[in-house]
């Protein structure tokens, strides 16, 4: 980069246009601009919203004494001279080191890379190198240890004025593209911009809120300007990065509302009639009381089914608050009215469990109801089929298999899709579109908070559960290292011998099912042969055989086993009052939604329950922290909350690259305040009538990813 760099002394400036490829730029060729397309940017514009990861302050370097001084940890950017360097292999096969001695003109020191052998090309004496890291005590003799490494251009090139004696963006590499690389192009690109560059936001907007204009806050944003206080630029909270931040969600809550209003005027879905004995008749079926929360989940529910515009809509409930049941009696309605309806979960042991659940409260109403899922046996699924072609089967509960290319519903009118936040749009659409128009309605198993709810599921309606059915109680929870289990499992006895039941739970991680079944099905036999001899112990795990998983269930509801040793099959759906302690094994191992759906399973009844989270000799802080806020808190929502600023949005909805919405200068978790602004600010413009620059903008954003009509 450093030749290309020095080649281009006068940039392209006046070919350069927003929408030019950048493929076409100079530097970047056909080659790398695919592999930066993939990565979704395609144009001059586009790579104006990859956002700097970070800045240095490369108007004043810090020296190698500074650097030493500060708190552990903290790190700096220095400007360093190569003294030597010398590339070792160690005798562990593809394990190197490169060593290299660096001086600031006043001391030197050591600065090892590790792994990075291609590094040593820029190495050569005398070379002059920027470096941004931390004093590392590990490196023998105190040193820099992995720093990020940045050749210094010539002092008077035209380079020097992009790359030192200023503010500097770093970005995140994009494809082969470095992140000096980017910062040339950026440059470059900035400068070409026209003055008049299109700003989607009406200038009345923009002075209430008092923020930049578009192309001030791109430059802004990326090349700050000297003395911007580097803290602001870290927090994102300049002018500049405030104004690009607060776009991208305008944009995207005026897509979301553009996706509504297109929904809003549709006659096309399925207008049901929900007659008062019907209402009536389906109340009585339950053996319970419908909680306010849930009536009023029902009523909003109600009006979506009666109107003829297709329902879309999200139901959030903390755990236990009896959101099944909701969907259970929505399903009544569609099936009333000569509809089929399909529930999907994204699990097959979800899909079962919903099965048992909906079994039991379906049994006094004698409505069937099939399942089906990839593992089922061949004869059964083909079955299943066949009946929901032919429209004699009216309720089926299941996973992607339901969304297979041979699966056909006679007359499918509500679609449940229990999210658990691991399906995606294009399945939800997949299985909507084995029906005319049918009704949506999207559940969560445990919350998701709500900015984050906002930016997933914006387009669709929104109605939550706030309360549970009568008496349940909160769970004392406790996490201990495992060393102490002798000790919980005294306490056990103790509480069987009081009458009562308990779970002992370990983990089942996908990858290494089968290991984690034979430890369950191992421990089991250790303690119904050891600590819990004489005590009836039932276990319980997803690779049994349906029957089999029934009946341990049974045997545990009607109280002839005292124990139950489960996987995680236990998470949702089973219900024993009785059941007062909860011991979850290696819980460092379960992420926060998992374990707080656990412990749902204890507190259901008059009695007071204990969870106990048992962890390894060294759980890992982030491990440690999600134990600390289980233990801290019952509120699923706010457990969520945690669960994402932890996780990021990505990992919370199990979207490992990008986030849920591949939101690029926006943060859900930093900037959830804007959000909640912009929500507020697309509603009132949607209802004054949206300018037409800004639905383009909108539209060309966020239209392929929402699945607006007519997407830009
Ligand atoms: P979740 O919202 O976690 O899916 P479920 O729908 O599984 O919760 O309900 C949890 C349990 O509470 C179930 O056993 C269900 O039968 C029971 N339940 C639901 N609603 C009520 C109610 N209004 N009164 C009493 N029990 C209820
Ligand atoms: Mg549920």
């Amino acid at each position: 980069m450093d030749r290309t760099a020095a080649r281009r002394a006068e940039p392209a400036t006046g070919r350069l246009r927003p929408e030019t490829a950048l493929a076409d730029l100079f530097g970047v060729g056909a080659a790398r601009g695919r592999a930066v397309a993939e990565e979704g940017f395609e144009t001059a514009e586009d790579l104006l919203s990859h956002a700097p990861a970070r800045y240095e302050d490369r108007s004043r370097f810090a020296c190698l004494e500074d650097l030493r001084a500060l708190p552990a940890g903290s790190r700096a950017t220095l400007r360093v001279r190569i003294v030597s360097a010398r590339l070792v292999r160690t005798r562990r096969r593809g394990f190197t080191i490169l060593q290299a001695q660096v001086t600031d003109g006043v001391d030197t020191a050591p600065v090892v890379w590790f792994n990075q052998p291609y590094l040593g090309r820029h190495l050569s004496p005398e070379r002059e190198l920027i470096l941004y890291g931390a004093w590392s005590d590990e490196v023998r003799g105190g040193g820099l240890r992995n720093p990020e490494l940045e050749l210094v251009p010539a002092t008077a090139g035209p380079d020097a004025a992009v790359h030192t004696g200023r503010i500097v963006p770093v970005y995140r590499r994009l494809g082969p593209l470095t992140p000096r690389q980017i910062r040339r192009l950026m440059h470059d690109i900035l400068e070409a911009l026209p003055e008049d560059f299109v700003d989607p936001l009406p200038p009345a907007l923009l002075a209430a809120a008092g923020l930049p204009g578009r192309l001030a806050a791109l430059r802004a944003t990326h090349f700050p300007s000297p003395g911007t206080p580097l803290a602001d630029l870290m927090a994102w909270r300049t002018p500049a990065q405030r104004r690009l931040i607060y776009e991208e969600f305008l944009l995207l809550a005026l897509a979301f509302d553009m996706k509504r209003a297109e929904r809003a005027v549709s006659t096309r879905g399925i207008a049901y009639e929900i007659p008062d004995p019907l209402r009536v008749r389906l109340r009585e079926m339950l053996p319970f009381r419908l909680t306010p929360g849930q009536l009023e989940a029902l009523r909003a529910i109600g009006q979506d089914l009666r109107s003829p515009a297709p329902m879309a809509r999200l139901l959030q409930g903390d755990v236990g608050c009896g959101k099944t049941v909701v969907a259970l009696l929505t399903m009544l309605v569609a099936v009333e009215n000569g509809f089929q309806a399909a529930l999907m979960a994204p699990t097959e042991v979800l899909a079962e469990q919903h099965l048992l659940g909906l079994r039991r409260l379906l049994e006094p109403a004698g409505v069937a109801i099939g399942l089906l899922s990839g593992s089922g046996r061949a004869p059964e699924r083909r079955r299943i089929k066949e009946q929901l072609a032919t429209g004699e089967l009216k309720l089926v509960v299941g996973t992607h298999a339901l969304i297979q290319e041979d699966v056909h519903f006679a007359r499918l009118g509500l679609v449940v899709i229990d999210e658990q936040h691991r399906f995606g749009v294009a399945q939800r659409v997949l299985l909507s579109r084995k029906g005319s128009h049918p009704d949506v309605l999207v559940m969560t198993a445990t919350p998701i908070p709500r900015s984050l709810a906002l930016a997933e599921y914006g387009d669709l309606d929104y109605v939550e559960i706030r309360d549970r059915p009568p008496g349940r109680r909160p769970v004392r929870t406790l996490v201990r290292p495992e060393s102490i289990r002798p000790r919980v499992l005294e306490y056990l006895c103790r509480e069987v011998g009081r009458g009562r039941q308990a779970f002992i739970v370990y983990p089942l991680v996908a990858e290494t099912e089968k290991l984690d079944l034979a430890a369950a099905q191992e421990a089991w036999e250790e303690l119904a042969h050891g600590p819990l001899r004489g005590l009836p112990v039932g276990l319980l795990h997803g690779r049994l055989p349906s029957a089999e998983k029934e009946a341990a269930m049974a045997a545990f509801a009607a109280g002839r086993t005292a124990v139950l040793v489960a996987t995680t099959v236990i998470e949702v759906g089973v219900d024993v009052p009785n059941a007062t302690l909860l011991v979850i094994e290696h819980a460092e191992r379960f992420g926060l939604a998992q374990l707080h759906q656990l412990r749902g399973r204890v507190g259901r009844g008059p009695h007071r329950s204990l969870c106990v989270l048992l962890h390894g000799p060294h759980p890992s802080a982030e491990a440690a922290r999600r134990l600390e806020v289980l233990a801290r808190t019952h509120d699923g929502f706010e457990i969520a909350r945690a669960d994402l600023a932890l996780r990021g949005p990505g990992e919370l909805l199990g979207l490992r690259q990008h986030g849920p919405l591949d939101l690029r200068l926006a943060d859900l978790v930093r900037d959830e305040e804007f959000l909640e602004r912009a929500r507020a600010d697309a509603a009132r413009l949607m209802a004054a009538g949206l300018p037409g620059p800004l639905a383009q903008a909108a539209r060309r954003r966020w239209g392929r990813r929402i699945g607006l009509l007519a997407a830009g």
